[in-house]
């Protein structure tokens, strides 16, 4: 049952309603539906719909259609974000566990969390107490493994998640693991679901491989009736009639459950079809049906893995698969997440000639998103609902505190002034080009540097006010840039007056409140859901694989620079931004250029700006990878000063694919 709060509703109404709740035998929780402030009451308890209604400070009481509450959507419209230390799983982020099926040994695990950190994943996985179908397999090495495991974890920078089979080993298990499994085969053990959702910690449930969406999600609700808020679902296969595959991946479960709960869903590929070769096609088809991440099984010899060998990737395996969800993520409008590497983790530092301390793997606590203050916060360009905006979403989390600017140059003003720790703006589209503005701001903003980059893939759509249609439209209003990458849709309309304007989320906040039917704005799917705007038609870009890439900035003096933002980036960076000038004489790029060639380091990109006050002489802006020696880099870079007439190092940070 869910009651609607009134927006005046005093503090003493308030308790006054909890304790009515609480005394006629519902648990009650608080929590913000959409625009309400509402009371989910959930339990066995009796009270009367119509009494509870009158009752002060009540709007109104709704039944919700379902017979699990807590895991629905009805009660809860935004997505729960679990946190698992640095890790988060929901949300616009796709997070990878992988590890062993069984922890066999400290070598194992110690080997296994080396080779799945490098690669990008963000959590451990391993069985220290195993639940096999024959009695005479290996059982795992249980608290022993478990112990092997943490320190494996704690060493490589991530979390746990283990399987709990039996009530009698939770609490011993409670002290070691950051998240417990509750494993297929004990889905509906209602008994250990109470008492470890009674501990609090969150829980990976998998799904029984019998169960249906509606019994899994109310294996979900005795979790969350426990006592914890944190429950993680994963689908791992069903049994069905087919047995060609270990069991059969349910792939439309992703959707129906994200429809139905606010819970991450997750997919354990591994499980589900039982065969090595045909892992990781399975686990991007869940990505791409829209799962918020996966669990998969690694062996670093699984020839030799006394469980489940034959579905457990080679560490190569598993480090293209990575590869291949970084590059499909922002097909289905999501990041990759990478945690920040701890200090004692980064082996590799890359530091730049400019700023000697710059660029490091990153602080162990992210830092990016760390609550309201004002030193937290990241500046973008806009208002609400503008892509720069889903940008910094998507680079620093949904927490993240955001100062909206009118202007890019607002943004590197704000971050230098300290009224910013990090800003975001947009370098370069896929379909349009460069945002030479941005490059010119780094040009004139010596103290400002980059660190880090994040591709987003950009849909346009046209909207109106809710009033209009697509026949009605006259104006279209949106940034210069949107208008570039509709071309091919615009030209279908050369009727049209294009009313050019500082940003999509903007245009769509000023077409809805003109209300006039015959103006419309090109943004993003977002900015209408947020400004109340109506889409007339979606996916209008001149071609789907359109991407802009943002660039993450702070000060370099701030300290700032130092880190890579989490979500940007894990790992030593692979890439750096560079500006220079060259003597006005034959041959003087092409000899910077053969510096960079002979040192073996990939030019990406290469952009002349033209310098203020210097007709005809230009700058010359380029990114550039960083090979694996940090000293052969430095060296370079010595050689390229040499070259150009004025050099400057940008910063250095991890690409994004
Ligand atoms: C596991 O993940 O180790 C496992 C045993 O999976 P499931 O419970 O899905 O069979
Ligand atoms: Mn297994």
């Amino acid at each position: 049952m869910v009651v609607v709060l009134s927006k005046n509703i005093t503090q003493a109404d308030k308790d006054r309603l909890r304790s009515y709740l609480s005394e006629r035998g519902f648990t009650v929780r608080e929590q913000n539906f959409g625009e309400d402030a509402i009371i989910g009451a959930t339990g066995k308890g009796i009270v009367e719909a119509h009494e509870l209604a009158l009752l002060p400070g009540v709007e109104r009481v709704a039944q919700t259609s379902k017979p699990y509450e807590l895991a629905s959507r009805e009660t809860q419209a935004e997505d729960t974000i679990v946190t698992i230390g640095p890790v988060k799983i929901g949300g616009s982020r796709i997070s990878v566990i992988a590890g062993p099926c069984a922890v066999e040994s400290r070598e194992q695990i110690m080997e296994t969390a080396a080779c799945v950190r490098e690669s990008g994943a963000v959590m451990l996985r391993g069985g220290a107490y195993k639940p096999r179908s024959s009695p005479y397999t290996f059982q795992g090495l249980g608290i022993k493994g478990l112990e092997y495991m943490r320190e494996a974890g704690d060493a490589y920078g991530m979390p746990i998640v283990t399987e709990v089979v039996s009530t009698e080993f939770a609490d011993a298990m409670k002290e070691l693991t950051q998240c417990f499994q509750i494993g297929a085969r004990n889905m509906q053990n209602y008994e250990l679901l109470k008492k470890v959702g009674a501990i609090g910690k969150p829980v990976l449930l998998k799904r029984g491989p019998s169960a249906t969406i509606e019994e899994w999600l109310l294996s979900a609700e005795y979790l969350l009736a426990s006592g914890t808020k944190d429950v993680i679902l994963c689908e791992r296969g069903i049994r069905t009639f087919e047995t060609y595959t270990r069991n059969t991946l349910d792939i439309s479960a992703i959707p129906v459950v994200k429809k139905l709960s606010h819970l991450p869903v997750i997919v354990d590929p591994s499980h589900a079809v039982g065969i090595r070769g045909m892992v990781s096609t399975v686990a991007l088809a869940a990505i791409a049906a829209g799962a918020d991440g996966l669990t998969v099984e690694v062996h670093p010899h699984p020839e030799l893995a006394l469980s489940d060998g034959p579905q457990s990737l080679y560490p190569e395996q598993f480090e293209k698969l990575m590869r291949d969800i970084e590059a499909l993520a922002p097909v289905v409008g999501k990041e990759l997440l990478r945690t920040p590497r701890s200090r004692a983790e980064s082996a590799i530092s890359v530091t730049s000639p400019a700023a000697p301390e710059a660029a490091t793997g990153g602080a162990a606590d992210g830092g990016a998103a760390d609550g309201g203050a004002a030193s937290s916060m990241v500046a973008f360009s806009g208002e609400r609902g503008a892509f720069a905006e889903q940008a910094l979403v998507r680079a620093f989390g949904e927490d993240a505190p955001r100062l909206a600017v009118p202007s890019f140059q607002a943004v590197f003003d704000a971050v230098l002034e300290g009224k910013a720790r990090y800003g975001i703006v947009p370098m370069e589209n896929s379909l349009a080009g460069s945002i030479h503005e941005n490059y010119d701001l780094f040009i004139r903003y010596p103290d400002i540097a980059v660190v880090g980059e994040l591709k987003l893939r950009i849909v346009h759509c046209l909207i109106g006010s809710p009033d209009s249609s697509i026949e009605k439209i006259r104006v279209v209003r949106s940034h210069p840039q949107p208008f570039a990458q509709c071309r091919e849709f615009l030209d279908k309309h050369p009727g049209w007056t294009l009313e050019p304007c500082g940003d999509t989320g903007g245009a769509v906040a000023s077409i809805v409140r003109g209300g006039d039917p015959t103006v419309a704005a090109i943004a993003g799917e977002i900015a209408a859901k947020i400004h109340g705007g109506k889409i007339l038609k979606a996916g209008i870009e001149t071609n789907p694989l359109n991407y802009t890439r943002f660039a993450a900035l702070a000060r370099r003096d701030g300290g700032d620079a130092d880190r890579i933002p989490a979500g940007l980036a894990a790992g030593a960076p692979n890439k750096a931004s560079i500006v220079f000038s060259t003597p006005n004489e034959p041959g003087s790029l092409f000899a910077c250029l053969q510096v960079l060639s002979e040192g073996g380091i990939n030019l990406s990109k290469l952009e002349s700006r033209p310098i203020p006050g210097k007709p005809w002489r230009y700058l010359f802006y380029a990114d550039v990878s960083i090979p694996e020696s940090e000293d052969a880099f430095h060296a370079v870079m010595e050689e390229l000063k040499k070259k150009t007439e004025d050099f400057r190092f940008l910063g250095a940070y991890r690409a994004s694919l």
